[in-house]
């Protein structure tokens, strides 16, 4: 969105947010990424920043949100966490992304492959990593059975964890709710597989 001015990023529309990175992930996976020269879109945005969309994603090193959406300095918030999960300072990070900066697209995107919910499968609860996956736990047992009589169940409770997720910042957040209502932003959840580098859209939260 290197093209787009402070100006135009103030009045695009969630809509067009949401067309612009399903854009981007296209030529990700056909290998037409747009050439950015970093250093110049930096000095454009050194005094105001004016990205339009959160994206919360896992810290997975194959999942980095402006390389597989072909986005640059500027154009998106990014919240990762193992296993794109919440916590009361990620909500916050949204919060102010939607309320202080006006983003027009909150995305809980979740990936296959993911280790975090691997291990919440596998029971692996070394260290702090019990705090993780005692958060993806409950999502894993409400669906257990389907999941494991999935060809890929670690897949499945990702893509699961993602609506969970997405369905818990609508319910603990005000902001995010109050905003949805307005119809100042959407709130997507997807999915990117490893494979392929493609983002797949779940649906759309607007309600519980
Ligand atoms: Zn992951």
């Amino acid at each position: 969105m290197k093209t787009l001015t402070i100006e135009e990023r103030k009045s695009i529309s969630p809509q067009l947010v949401l067309e612009l990175l399903m854009k981007g992930n296209q030529r990700f996976i056909n290998n037409l990424s747009l050439n950015k020269d970093h250093l110049k879109i930096l000095s454009e945005f050194s005094n105001e920043q004016k990205p339009v969309a959160l994206i919360l994603s896992c810290i997975d090193s194959r999942a980095p949100v402006e390389i597989i959406f072909d986005q640059g300095i500027g154009d998106l918030f990014s919240a990762r966490v193992a296993g794109n999960v919440l916590n009361e300072d990620i909500i916050a990070s949204i919060e102010f992304a939607v309320k202080m900066v006006e983003v027009k697209l909150v995305m809980v995107l979740g990936h296959t492959n993911c280790g975090a919910v691997s291990a919440c499968i596998n029971q692996i609860k070394d260290g702090h990593l019990k705090y993780l996956v005692n958060k993806i736990e409950p999502v894993y047992l409400k669906y257990k059975s389907e999941i494991d009589s999935e060809n890929k169940p670690v897949d499945k409770l990702a893509e699961y964890n993602v609506l969970e997720v997405a369905y818990e910042l609508f319910n603990r957040s005000d902001v995010i709710r109050n905003f949805l209502e307005q119809k100042k932003i959407k709130l997507i959840t997807a999915m990117y597989q490893l494979d392929t580098g493609k983002v797949s859209l779940i649906k759309e939260i607007d309600t519980v």
